[in-house]
């Protein structure tokens, strides 16, 4: 068995409000054993050190809302141009920019080559955070996951598109029991209208109440969950009371006083994805996003804000999410820009934007053996230049190390 011990200048393990300073973290292949004050942990004999005395030692960051099918612009044509093996490849190059950036976990939320990527990382082919895969996200015919940009045939291709289509019960319940026999670890549905799907609008309501249970039915029925794209406040709304577990962009969480009851009640999860909108509205017309893409983006960034500030306030649990995607406008690897809008956009506090995206996440996605450092779970972890407690923006720009499972991964050795 081997032994590693880390000396953490700071150590903020994702769970507690206080972080402990002069920390001693002890490994034991991979796995936590013993977190505490320098001087209440021993060291083992024989046991490797590691010094980040100097450094703030986080758990590895989570983002729970990613998509890691290679995408590089918004053009609709660029998923028919491009074949599935490229994009994966360019899925896989992704992965080490995650890594990188502290990201030793990632939920993808839609796609076709995130559960082949997921297999390819846990069979130590290629190096990667863990994955956790939705596999395609189920829309309706004509929602935000069928590409209606596109003639109907090509958008029809389903290996090349994010979506599949699904209306009425019975055909929602086959979609997603056929996206689970495909490898899928949850099921991802699009509830309402979007922005980058042209023609939908994100306050209408695409399904039904007993189309959404089904979807909530058939994930819990396998022991996972099932996560809804969900903007205006009555898709919001249908997607908790109707038992979607994690609500994703959530623009119109609680507004007009609904939804937070709803949430308390049914345990739900706000994934807020504060950058995907952020960077449409203010960076998208330089990077030549549609004009309708840019103003939809324009028309909603002020109340997703609000919105999160609401679900925090109200203690409904936030997870980080960014929807980055690989684009050029929401690339991989700057993944913690939502640290820093959680903190100035939302108004969490610096200890709370950090369990957003450790301990909350974990809790989200049900990946239990992350998001903490706490005895039992895995040694994933991240050393800081800087203290995050003291400026958030640390964990963009003072990534000094990264580990997972207890081996460094970051390319920087
Ligand atoms: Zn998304």
């Amino acid at each position: 068995m081997s032994s590693t011990v880390i000396q953490c200048g700071t150590l903020i393990d994702g769970i507690a409000d206080e972080p402990i300073r002069d920390a001693r973290v002890v490994v034991e292949d991979g796995t936590i054993r013993k977190v505490g004050p320098s001087e209440s942990v021993s060291v083992p004999d024989e046991a490797d050190r590691i010094d980040h005395s100097n450094h703030a030692v986080t758990p590895g960051f989570l983002d729970c809302h990613v998509h890691l099918n290679g995408t590089r612009s918004f053009q609709p044509m660029e998923r028919i141009e491009k074949s599935l093996p490229y994009k994966a490849a360019l899925g896989g190059a992704d992965l080490r920019q995650l890594l990188r950036a502290g990201f030793t976990t990632v939920r993808d939320v839609g796609g076709s080559t995130a559960i082949g990527l997921r297999n390819a990382v846990e069979d130590d082919e290629i190096p990667g955070p863990r994955i956790y895969a939705a596999g395609r996200a189920i829309s309706r015919s004509g929602g935000h996951a069928d590409m209606n940009q596109l003639p109907t045939h090509w958008a029809g291709d389903e290996d090349r598109m994010l979506g599949v289509q699904a209306d009425g019960v019975a055909e929602c319940r086959k979609k997603a029991r056929q996206e689970l026999r495909s490898g899928a670890d949850l099921i991802k549905i699009t509830i309402t209208g979007g922005m980058a799907s042209k023609g939908t609008i994100p306050d209408q309501v695409h399904y039904t109440d007993a189309e959404t249970q089904v979807f909530a039915e058939e994930a819990h029925a396998v022991g996972t969950h099932a996560a809804a794209h969900a903007y205006g406040t009555a898709g919001v709304n249908a997607a908790i009371r109707n038992g979607i577990d994690t609500i994703e962009h959530a623009i119109g969480f609680g507004e007009r006083g609904e939804g937070v009851d709803l949430a308390h009640e049914y345990g739900a999860v706000v994934v807020p994805t504060l950058s995907a909108i952020y960077r449409l509205a203010y960076e998208g017309d330089e990077h030549g996003l549609p004009e309708f893409h840019v103003r939809k983006g324009r028309e909603y960034v002020d109340k997703h804000a609000d919105s999160v500030t609401r679900a925090y306030e109200a203690d409904v649990p936030v997870a980080l999410g960014t929807d980055c995607n690989g684009s050029y406008l929401h690339p991989h690897g700057d993944n913690a820009i939502e640290f820093e809008l959680l903190v100035e956009q939302a108004g969490m506090d610096e200890m709370d934007a950090l369990k957003a995206g450790t301990s909350v996440a974990a809790d989200a996605i049900q990946a239990e053996d992350v998001g903490a450092v706490e005895p039992g779970r895995q040694a994933d972890l991240v050393a800081l230049d800087e203290d995050p407690l003291a400026d958030i923006s640390a964990t963009r720009d003072a990534v000094a190390a990264v580990y997972k499972a207890g081996e460094r991964v970051d390319d920087r050795i």
